[in-house]
């Protein structure tokens, strides 16, 4: 039975950040996926990120995402490959009141933003309509919308990324072993000086580690006691590109990324500049919460009506010279805890050798990597230079 140091199960984002870093420091690392990363079965798909250091969702992912641009550079120079657009990020919202028929996850994000943004001393700017309108064209905001922009911001390369980990993880000596799903994962009885192992089987084989690191994202309740399901709630996504006449200006350098809030949770509408070479379409999105799901019976078909409807509620109406002709859609996957924040803990029913990181609902890319450097040195050294406090389980119910 081969024997490792470390074991990560799952190699999407969190999975292959970790595994580098692991990598990186000497450990003797194996990840295991059951499929192929990057691959379009998960939730680290479709090109691109966004991200931006004024992290409206809490002062608490500030140093995360930071690190992580670090990092995406650091990725950069040893690959060679471009991971990391710093075009800009612009958050478009409803001026006033919003409404409060329903949770909206959105509310305020623009003050939101600014506040973390003026906390750290991250340029972040408020423009009206006409400042929005003269700055970048393809935008149509009306009169009634304002923005923030953080010039800091922009879009990660998703596959780019996870590729070039899991590579540069291999160089530094981990083992890598796709399309082999773990199907168990047990805690052995202690050895004669108390430490216990863990066994995983992947694929008809056995492995035993000192420790493992579950990084399955949406498949993560496969890990987890049934009482704990409901914390980590699954939604099929769908991601569109449309054609546009002149995809050169809707590159990185002509269009931020935007994030566009609605006054309700369902008005949500993204659209990401189109990198040079990627797809000839824009890639533009909404988002939906409505209707939770099941990783393993999950529709990956996306029917005529569902980009119709689209198109219509949000296509024609938000970037300029969008065409109705869909070029391509994806099925991607959210993972949401009850309030929408990540889970980066222990994992509840074994000894403390077992750690788990969540597919932290629809904003953990942007973290990633820095996630994977935080939570290996809490596992192989003791303790992360980043806080990882505040994601622990104990706030979530089960
Ligand atoms: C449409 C969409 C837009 C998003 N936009 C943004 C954004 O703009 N900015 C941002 O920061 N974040 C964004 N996110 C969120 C972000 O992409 C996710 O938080 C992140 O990709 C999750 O990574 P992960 O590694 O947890 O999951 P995944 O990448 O899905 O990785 C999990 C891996 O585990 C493997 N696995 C599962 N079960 C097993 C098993 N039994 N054995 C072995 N392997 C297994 C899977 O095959 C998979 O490769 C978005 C997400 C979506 C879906």
């Amino acid at each position: 039975m081969k024997k490792y140091d470390l074991i990560i199960v799952g190699c999407g984002a969190m999975g292959a950040a970790a595994l580098y870093q692991a990598a990186k420091q000497g450990v003797n690392v194996l990840g295991i996926d059951r499929y192929h990363p990057p691959h379009e079965m998960g939730s680290s798909h479709a090109e691109t990120r966004f991200t931006r250091l004024g992290v409206g969702e809490g002062p608490q992912y500030g140093p995360l995402v930071a690190r992580s641009h670090e990092i995406w550079r650091e990725l950069e120079a040893a690959s060679g490959e471009t991971i990391f657009y710093q075009d800009g990020l612009l958050i478009v919202a409803p001026k006033g009141e919003m409404l409060k028929e329903k949770h909206n996850h959105w509310e305020n994000f623009v003050e939101r933003s600014a506040e973390v943004a003026a906390e750290i001393g991250v340029p972040f700017e408020i423009l009206q309509p006409e400042e929005i309108r003269a700055r970048f064209p393809k935008i149509m905001v009306t009169d009634q919308e304002y923005a923030g922009f953080e010039p800091t911001g922009g879009h990660v390369m998703a596959e780019v990324a996870v590729a070039v980990q899991l590579k540069l993880a291999q160089e530094h000596g981990a083992t890598f072993l796709p399309n082999s799903p773990v199907s168990a994962i047990e805690q052995n009885d202690a050895d004669e000086n108390g430490r216990k192992t863990v066994t995983v089987t992947a694929g008809g084989e056995t492995f035993v580690a000192d420790q493992v690191l579950i990084t399955a994202g949406a498949w993560l309740n496969d890990f987890l006691p049934s009482h704990q399901h409901k914390n980590f709630r699954v939604t099929r996504q769908i991601v569109f590109w449309f054609e546009v006449d002149e995809p050169a200006e809707y590159h990185p350098e002509n269009m931020p990324g935007v994030l566009w809030v609605g006054q309700r949770l369902e008005d949500y509408f993204a659209a990401f500049a189109l990198p040079p070479g990627a797809k000839p379409g824009l890639k533009v999105l909404t988002e939906q919460y409505d209707v939770a799901t099941n990783v393993h019976q999950m529709e990956r078909e996306i029917s005529a009506e569902e980009t119709d409807a689209f198109y219509k509620k949000f296509g024609s109406q938000k970037i300029a010279g969008l065409k109705p002709n869909c070029l391509k859609s994806s099925v991607c996957i959210y993972t949401h805890t009850p309030d929408d924040h990540f889970v980066i803990d222990w994992h509840p029913e074994y000894d403390r050798n077992v750690m788990v990181v969540s597919a932290c609902s629809s904003h953990g890319f942007k973290h990633s990597a820095a996630i994977g450097e935080a939570v290996v040195q809490k596992m192989c050294q003791g303790k992360s230079e980043i806080p990882l406090t505040a994601f622990a389980w104990e706030r979530l119910s089960g």
